[in-house]
Order: C-alpha cells, then sequence, then structure tokens
C-alpha cells in the first residue's frame, strides 16, 4: 500500500462528467490498495470569472485591502471542485471527505494573491486517511496566521499537491492534466513538439521559471527540496485502463542525471509573454548608478529580470530592464517622475509588448556554439534580438511579441526537438 496525492486541473475538472471520470479514476487507484489524497483546481474558467468579477468593481486596484479580497473571492472556486469531487467519491463507493485549505490547515504568509506555503498540519488529514476514506482537498488555498484565506498565485493547485506530498511524505505526486506530459515545448504553439519521457528536476526548473505554464514553479522548487517523486500525466486517458500503465505513463521529473543517456544539448523552449521592456537613455555613465536606478525600484516592491546596460558615448549610456508586465505602468511612473529625473536621464521610454524566448537544456554545459546556433535561428527569420541572458543551462532573448511562434517554431526545428533522439 502506497500513498499517493493525485491533482486535477481545471480542464480535468470542467464538467460534471469530467469531475465523475476523475472519481472513477481515483477509486480505481482505491481499488488497488492505495491511500489517496486528490487535490483539485477550481473547474475550468471559474478562477477568471471570479476575478473577472472583482475587476468589475476595483479595475485598478491591488492594495493589499483588494488583495485580500481577492483571494477571499477565488479560493472558492476550488471549495466548489473538492465538494464535488467528494460527492462523486461518494456515489462510486468511496467514502471521501473535502477540505479548503483553511480546514487542513495549509499555513501560508500574508503575501495575498502570491502566498506562500509555510507548513502543513496532516493530523486531519491522517486520521481521515486511517478511517479508510479519500481526502479531497482544495488546491491554491491557504490562510495566514491571522486566519485570512490566501491564494498561492495562478497555477498554484500544483504547488499545494506537491506541498501535500512533501508534508505527508507521499510516495508519488501524480500531476493530471489535459496534455500527456511534460513537452518539448507548449505542443498548442507548435504542433509537432514531442512529450519528454523523462525531464531532470533542474531543467524543469528552469522551464517552469521561463514561463512554461505546465507546472507552476513553486510546486518544483518543493518537489526539489523535498525529494517528492513527481509525474505529469494525462487526464483524458479512459480511467479505466491499467493502473500500472497509467503509472508509468506521462513525464517523470528526474532527480538523476543519467550519465549513460547521451543528452540532448537543449531539451525544451519556454516562453513568456508576462513582461515588459522600460529603458533609461543617456544616463550618466558613472560608478553606483545601476544601483541608483534599481534601488529605487526594488523598493517598490518590483521584481526586475534581465537587465542590459549599453557601453558610453560621451560619458553617457542607455539602461534598459524587464519586469512584469502588471508592473509596467508603476514602473513607467516611478522613472518618469523619480528615477529619472534623479540620475539626469535624456528620457524614458518603455514597451511592453515584448516577449522572451529561452532554450533550455542541461547538455548546454557541455557544449558550445549552442547560443550561437540559437542567434542564427533567428536572424534568419529575421528576429531582431533586444536582449539576452544567459546561465549554465539556458539562453534567453527578449524580442519583439509578434514574433514569438515564429521563433519557437524555428529554434524547436534548428535544434531537431522533433526529433525521436532529442526527446528520448
Ligand atoms: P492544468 O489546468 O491541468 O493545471 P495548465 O493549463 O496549467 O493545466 O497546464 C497545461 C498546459 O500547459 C497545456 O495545455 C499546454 O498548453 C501548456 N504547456 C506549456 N508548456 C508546455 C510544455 N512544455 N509541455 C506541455 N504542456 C505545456
Ligand atoms: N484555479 C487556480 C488558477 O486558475 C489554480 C490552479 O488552477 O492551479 O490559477
Ligand atoms: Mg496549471
Amino acid at each position: 500500500m502506497a500513498l499517493i496525492v493525485h491533482k486535477y486541473g481545471g480542464t480535468s475538472m470542467g464538467s460534471t462528467d469530467r469531475i465523475r471520470n476523475v472519481a472513477k479514476r481515483v477509486a480505481k487507484w482505491v481499488r488497488a490498495g492505495h491511500q489517496m489524497v486528490v487535490v483539485p483546481s477550481a473547474m475550468s474558467g471559474e478562477t477568471n470569472r471570479l476575478l473577472g468579477l472583482a475587476k468589475e468593481l476595483s479595475p485598478a486596484s491591488s492594495s493589499p485591502e483588494v488583495n485580500r479580497e481577492l483571494d477571499m473571492i477565488a479560493a472558492t472556486g476550488e471549495q466548489v471542485s473538492v465538494g464535488l469531487l467528494a460527492i462523486a467519491l461518494q456515489a462510486e463507493g468511496i467514502p471521501s471527505v473535502s477540505y479548503t485549505g483553511w480546514q487542513v490547515p495549509v499555513a501560508t504568509d500574508s503575501s495575498y494573491t502570491k502566498a506562500r506555503i509555510e507548513s502543513i498540519d496532516d493530523k486531519r488529514v491522517r486520521a481521515d486517511l486511517a478511517a479508510g476514506k479519500v481526502v479531497v482537498i482544495a488546491g491554491f488555498q491557504g490562510v495566514d496566521g491571522d486566519n485570512n484565506i490566501t491564494t498561492l498565485g495562478r497555477g498554484g493547485s500544483d504547488t499545494s499537491a506537491v506541498a501535500i506530498a512533501a508534508a505527508m511524505k507521499a510516495d508519488e505526486c501524480l500531476i493530471y492534466t489535459d496534455v500527456d506530459g511534460v513537452y518539448t515545448t507548449d505542443p498548442r504553439i507548435v504542433p509537432e513538439a514531442r512529450r519528454l519521457h523523462t525531464i531532470s528536476f533542474e531543467e524543469m526548473l528552469e522551464m517552469a521559471s521561463l514561463g512554461s505554464k505546465i507546472l507552476q514553479i513553486r510546486s518544483v522548487e518543493f518537489a526539489g527540496k523535498y525529494r517528492v517523486p513527481l509525474r505529469v500525466l494525462s487526464s483524458f486517458t479512459p480511467w479505466d485502463i491499467d493502473i500500472n500503465e497509467e503509472a508509468k505513463s506521462g513525464t517523470l521529473i528526474s532527480f538523476e542525471e543519467d550519465e549513460k543517456m547521451e543528452q540532448a544539448v537543449v531539451s525544451g523552449i519556454a516562453f513568456n509573454r508576462d513582461e515588459a521592456k522600460v529603458t533609461l537613455l543617456g544616463v550618466p555613465d558613472k560608478p553606483g548608478i545601476a544601483f541608483q536606478i534599481l534601488g529605487p525600484v526594488a523598493e517598490a516592491n518590483i521584481d526586475i529580470d534581465v537587465i542590459i546596460q549599453n557601453v558610453s558615448h560621451d560619458g553617457k549610456t542607455d539602461f534598459s530592464f524587464t519586469v512584469h508586465r502588471n508592473d509596467y505602468a508603476r514602473t513607467m511612473e516611478l522613472l518618469q517622475n523619480t528615477v529619472g529625473p534623479a540620475t539626469n536621464a535624456a528620457r524614458v521610454a518603455g514597451d511592453p509588448k515584448i516577449c522572451k524566448v529561452s532554450i533550455v537544456g542541461i547538455g548546454m554545459r557541455s557544449h558550445v556554439g549552442v547560443a550561437s546556433k540559437m542567434f542564427r535561428a533567428l536572424s534568419e527569420e529575421g528576429i531582431n534580438i533586444q536582449m539576452i541572458s544567459t546561465s549554465e543551462i539556458k539562453t534567453s532573448v527578449v524580442i519583439d511579441e509578434k514574433y514569438m511562434e515564429l521563433a519557437v517554431r524555428a529554434l524547436h526545428k534548428a535544434f531537431d526537438l522533433d526529433q525521436e533522439s532529442a526527446a528520448a
């Protein structure tokens, strides 16, 4: 008997028929003798719908007071899901009970709309499991030290599931979704994308942090920190397929680099449309200027991603960086009203219509010329690179948003990711 955590995403929970299917699948695992904790997301579209209602009443505000209420509202999506799934399981003859985040409780900090899990008390859940019940726990949510309901950021049910698996030392955490695993890139953008049988934890971490929305980055961080065996697989296979076959399907996030396996140089391509670029033109090129610009940005709690400073002409330079698109207006205002005048910048410019495209692969450590191959492929498509950032296992470029799909397709081809050997 093993303790298994299943997570089902919004599409997998999208209708009562689909919820019935989820229940039948979970029932199969119970009948095979496993203890089951199930973490569903809200039904597809529901979180957007709920947040949309709030936006109608307060279009622009992101004050802590409004954010608190957004969490109050958004958390109800998962509350409906857990109740429905528990009923569907009971209808299958499987005893089950549902809990919201605060009932477990899943303790978080108080950063509304992007709270971090601090601890999980599994006493109640363990007691239910011991009593032979399936425990259905709402994803995406927790409770802070003052009993306020919090949510974990979009896609946060992944993190709930992995954190619960970590806290309970589950034997495995299975993330059921609307694709049958992790692909070389988003198959919605590149139909030739191939499923990876395994992906190393480090690559998955990079893919998630660079914008691949298949897993929320914090879920991968948790899996790494607590060594949670993690697999991404399809919820759309027939529920009654052989359980052993199902248990081996999809993509395993692997913690071991297989020395024997010929590593593909590039394993995957990620992209991110959520950033915006800002530039201070004609700032004095002198010691401390980066700090003078980025210090106030950091103080305003704005995260910075790619940074570029040009060579100077006549003692003046241009300084660009990217921020989350949600922070674009705030950053522009800060630069125009405060940082620009303080640094004697000639002008402030901004471009919210950019995107970041990245190639990822641990094979990049031991191969040279990977970045230049990337740049060549982009130049052959006439795509201008605005910024570049690299680390040991990734190279990212910032380009005009309108070329994103073209860039992803060109790179997928250039690195032979549609070939079996590259994806194996
Ligand atoms: P869920 O609702 O199950 O959490 P998500 O929509 O959050 O599902 O994530 C699954 C989606 O992630 C897929 O439908 C796919 O379009 C997208 N995706 C992005 N990058 C990848 C990738 N590398 N491999 C597979 N799917 C990806
Ligand atoms: N329902 C939440 C969202 O849409 C959490 C999740 O689906 O993981 O972001
Ligand atoms: Mg998701």
